[in-house]
């Protein structure tokens, strides 16, 4: 007799074959339309974590589902090597839609923000001869797990096996201009800031902040960098951040939302610093392929339009209302801009996430106290109002 073949579901399958850098909740996520994805078992779950900031117009999108088809079915890929229409209308379109002149594409959030210290270094060396090399960024800000944007990243957890990693890293307070003002110096080539830290609880950058940061950057020769790989692609209820701040960067990282889901990363960049840079100094197979970028030109299409950004804002401020109508001693604060929204709650952020699993609807944390919610940037207010009955409860049962 033949014994039927052991079929192990992908949740034991992952336990023996796929590195355990994360910890998963016990479900299997099979396919997602709008605002909701679904599991094996058919289970639904409102997203209010977007794939972390990811689907801006929620899950196969059909505008996305037929620029992504039409495209992989006539060229998916020919590498940097040649020259293809996708990418030069994306990078069109990118640099009308800021304050960039160039782009450069690579495939991910990291790879944006490695390409900016590359370009930082290359320019200073450039403009001012060796010895402007120094990198300064802030405490508790988040630049990806590469080694330059690791180096950057000042947490203990995510540095320490790694070590020794890049030099000339300092990390000053965020939203202190003071103490930042001073580490800023002539040796310094770049300063990367996210204009609403997101893995490191929602805190929002003050406008003073980033206009003295600017200033300084200025009088120095440092260029200013915005990570906007969380913040970017319509999230705070403008295109980029930087809008509110009535400033521009020298550098932007954008990532997460761009490719609509499929990955992608670009590193926006002014005239002045593209011209330290030529052939050769810097590459990617795949960066900017145009299928990845037929689906950004959807993306940026639809969120680019003021009366989507609109929405945004408005949706935003919505959660905000009712969650401010919550009678529950957990909430000890709320943070945000447009729909980057951080809960601090006194108790822990996971249990209350777990609960939202077992009544259908994915939340991410930011920290051990924070919950962040990253809805895709098309949410209703009907699905805000399902989601704060769902969160009650879940705050409810945690205390309990
Ligand atoms: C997610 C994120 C990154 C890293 O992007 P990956 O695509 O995961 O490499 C960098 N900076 C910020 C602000 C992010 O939110």
């Amino acid at each position: 007799m033949i014994k039927p073949a052991f079929q192990p579901d992908a949740v034991s399958k992952e336990a023996d074959f796929v590195l355990g850098t994360y910890p998963r909740p016990p479900f299997v996520l099979a396919r997602g339309e709008g605002m909701y994805v679904y599991d094996t078992d058919g289970k639904a779950y409102l997203d209010f974590g977007a794939g972390i900031a990811v689907n801006a117009l929620g899950h196969a999108n059909q505008e996305i589902v037929e620029a992504v088809s039409k495209q992989a079915a006539r060229l998916s890929h020919v590498s940097n090597l040649y020259h293809s229409a996708p990418q030069a209308d994306l990078a069109e379109k990118l640099c009308q839609l800021s304050f960039a002149d160039k782009v450069f594409f690579s495939n991910s959030g990291a790879e944006a923000v490695e390409a900016a210290i590359k370009f930082s270094r290359a320019y200073a060396r450039h403009k001012y001869g060796e010895g402007k090399t120094k990198i300064v960024a802030f405490e508790n800000g988040f630049h990806g797990r590469t080694f330059g944007a690791l180096s950057i990243t000042n947490r203990e957890k995510y540095q320490q096996p790694f070590r020794p990693l890049l030099p000339g890293v300092t990390f000053a307070p965020f939203n202190t201009t003071a103490d930042a003002l001073d580490i800023i110096d002539q040796e310094t080539c770049a300063v990367v800031v996210e204009l609403v830290q997101g893995e490191g609880g929602v805190h929002v950058a003050s406008k003073e902040f980033i206009q003295q940061l600017r200033q300084r950057c200025d009088q120095t020769g440092a260029l200013l960098v915005f990570d906007e790989i969380q913040t970017g692609v319509g999230r705070t209820g403008k295109l980029w951040a930087y809008q509110h701040y009535g400033i521009q960067p020298d550098i932007l990282a954008a990532a997460k939302a761009l490719g609509g889901g499929l990955p992608i990363g670009a590193t926006l960049l002014t005239g002045a610093v593209a011209q330290a840079l030529g052939p050769g100094d810097h590459g990617s197979t795949f960066g900017g392929g145009p299928v990845v970028c037929r689906a950004a030109q959807v993306v940026l299409d639809h969120v680019s339009r003021p009366e989507f950004l609109e929405h945004v804002v408005k949706m935003g401020a919505y959660i905000v209302e009712r969650l401010g109508k919550i009678k529950s001693p957990k909430i000890k604060q709320m943070r945000g801009r447009g729909l980057i929204i951080g809960v601090e709650i006194d108790g822990e952020a996971k249990a209350v996430i777990e609960q939202g699993y077992a009544r259908g609807v994915l939340m991410l944390s930011a920290g051990p106290n924070v919950i962040r919610l990253l809805p895709p940037l098309i949410v209703s207010k009907k699905d805000i109002d399902h989601f704060i009955s769902v969160f009650e409860k879940c705050l409810a049962k945690d205390q309990a």
